[in-house]
């Protein structure tokens, strides 16, 4: 299929000055189009080989620095030593530190021993020996110099990764199941499907313009781990009633500051459109996505506008040129959690085993940890998750306990707690120049005080912790979702802290936390006020009764 060529101006009913190009706004109507309409965000990586890496960062132009970089997964990282009360007022050039984070996109979570290895030696060589998983199955290191990324870049490349539209307003990562091709109880593999995209557009100029970042779940799991109801375009497994495969379309989900669940469109895609329905709702996004502010360019404002009936209308009118046939909803997801940890059989008789880091949390040396034992036990492929955890594929039944005891020396847990499990945290203060408060350290120190006070709590209970309202780690899709702040403590002085949103979920009743009006509390009190809200639950909850319940 070619890429679907862009409307003339149409007629839809909009706001005057929403920025949409379909609708004739092609001036730039704020700085980031402009920067984009200047030069691709793409065409930033000949700049880096060239110019930047050889003369150093002084060298970068701040419109790549601070823009273009992103369109290959580099950010400033914070300088250090600013704290959150003075994210607001600094300039950016204030925040940026010398150093990069680098996003090394993993397309569905896939990796082989083989470049496992290879990020683990860039951790170390490049690093500092960061690495984190992120909830998007990414890994992030950190205190990278620009003078090593083509090196970088060549390392990753000659085993088939890359960091390409890794940030920046196009097509991100690419989220899939874990356990795609092996789980016994798939309704079907989407690994194909999110390979065809992923290489045929990816890196596409078609593409790489699109007015804010661009989320894409695909998955044919029964857990529903791909949280498909918080992505910009999601293709979820359905069965047909004659047997029939092929996926159910979810578009416009998204949390931030404005969260919305996606909505169906209620087609049916067989396996072989998938590709072709993607680059039709992607253009939409393209061609009709609002451009004039940033806080309203998410795909998720234009489905609420337009409603489903005109999306889908226009989808397969003006993009596809054919109707899709309706198709059935997902099955409900088959339990309440959703992130693979523990020890699972394979349809093939073999096991597949997850677990979970602190937080995402990693080094390079625990990432060689896990690609020599993985190897030790006969396994070629890892995985991670979209909860920051990790899976090993393909482990023959005998070698399972030796996988878990050499895993667990590691403290990579295969039987964890409720809250090491469930815990997630996003960057936080350590280096991101948007937050307002420290989450990594903290969320562990809290799983470890949880564990200490409340050794017997075993139901799921989710604990997700944001460094700023912007949401990485899911504030509002969390049973426990914490919004970092600045708050008043008792003598009144202003020190880190949490807004709370209590009960949130996805899954069979999805739905978003409640902000708690006036319920906020210090970093340093957290640990007192969770163990409250989790013992009061625990005495009050009738059997199966989730948190969101
Ligand atoms: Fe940074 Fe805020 Fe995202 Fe955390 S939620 S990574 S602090 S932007």
């Amino acid at each position: 299929m070619t890429t679907p060529a862009r409307p003339a101006n149409r007629h839809h009913k909009r706001p005057r000055g929403e920025g949409q190009w379909a609708l004739g706004y092609r001036e730039p109507l704020n700085k980031n189009e402009e920067n984009k309409k200047n030069d691709d965000g793409l065409n930033v990586r000949q700049r880096i080989i060239d110019i930047y890496a050889k003369r150093g960062f002084d060298s970068i132009d701040p419109a790549d620095l601070r823009g273009r970089f992103r369109w290959y997964g580099l950010y400033t990282q914070r300088r250090p030593g600013i704290d959150g009360g003075k994210t607001a007022i600094l300039e950016p050039e204030e925040l940026d530190d010398r150093y990069f984070m680098l996003r090394v996109r993993i397309d569905g979570g896939q990796l082989t021993v083989e470049q496992l290895r290879v990020i683990a030696d860039i951790s170390t060589t490049y690093a500092r020996g960061t690495a984190d998983i992120t909830d998007r199955q990414n890994i992030q290191l950190h205190w990278v110099e620009i003078e090593s990324v083509p090196e970088i870049w060549e390392r990753l490349e000659a085993v088939g990764l890359h960091t390409t539209e890794a940030c920046g307003d196009t097509p991100r990562v690419i989220i899939g199941c874990p356990l795609a091709g092996i789980a016994a109880d798939e309704v079907i593999d989407a690994t194909p499907q999110l390979r065809e995209i992923r290489d045929r557009y990816i890196g596409d100029p078609a593409f790489s313009n699109l007015p804010r970042k661009y989320k894409t779940a695909i998955s044919g799991c029964t857990a529903h781990c791909t949280v498909h109801e918080i992505n910009d375009v999601a293709f979820v497994g359905v069965e047909l009633a004659d047997g029939t495969k092929g996926f159910d379309l979810w578009v416009g989900g998204g949390l931030s500051t404005n969260p919305m669940l996606a909505k169906r469109l209620n087609v049916f895609v067989r396996p072989e459109q998938v590709a072709e329905v993607w680059a039709g709702v992607t253009s939409i996004f393209r061609d009709y996505g609002y451009r004039r502010l940033r806080h309203r360019a998410r795909l998720k404002f234009l489905v609420n506008d337009w409603g489903t009936e005109k999306f889908r209308d226009v989808l397969e009118k003006e993009y596809l040129g054919y109707p899709l046939p309706d198709g059935p909803a997902p099955a409900p997801p088959r339990n309440g959690r959703r992130d693979h940890v523990g020890v699972f059989p394979q349809r093939d008789g073999n096991f597949y085993v997850g677990f979970a880091p602190r937080v995402g949390r990693m080094s390079g040396e625990l990432l060689h940890a896990v690609a020599d034992i993985a190897e030790r036990h006969g396994s070629d492929r890892v995985r991670t998750t979209t909860e920051q955890k990790m899976v090993i594929l393909d482990v023959a039944p005998d070698r399972v306990d030796s996988l878990v005891a050499e895993l667990e020396a590691h403290d990579l847990q295969v039987k964890p707690s409720t809250f090491r499990r469930q815990t997630m945290a996003c960057t936080g203060i350590e280096y991101c120049k948007l937050a307002i408060v420290e989450t990594k350290k903290l969320a562990s120190e809290l799983i470890d005080e949880l564990e200490r006070r409340l050794p017997d709590f075993d139901v799921p209970l989710s604990i997700n912790v944001n460094g700023c309202p912007n949401s990485c780690a899911r504030i509002q899709v969390a049973d426990i979702g914490l919004k970092g702040q600045l708050v008043m403590d008792d003598n009144g002085e202003q020190v880190e802290g949490f807004q709370i949103h209590l009960g949130g979920s996805i899954g069979v009743s999805s739905g978003f936390g409640r902000k708690v009006r006036g319920l906020k509390t210090t970093a340093a009190e957290l640990p007192d006020y969770i163990e409250r809200v989790v013992r009061n639950y625990d005495a009050q909850r009738k059997d199966g009764e989730t948190f969101a319940e």
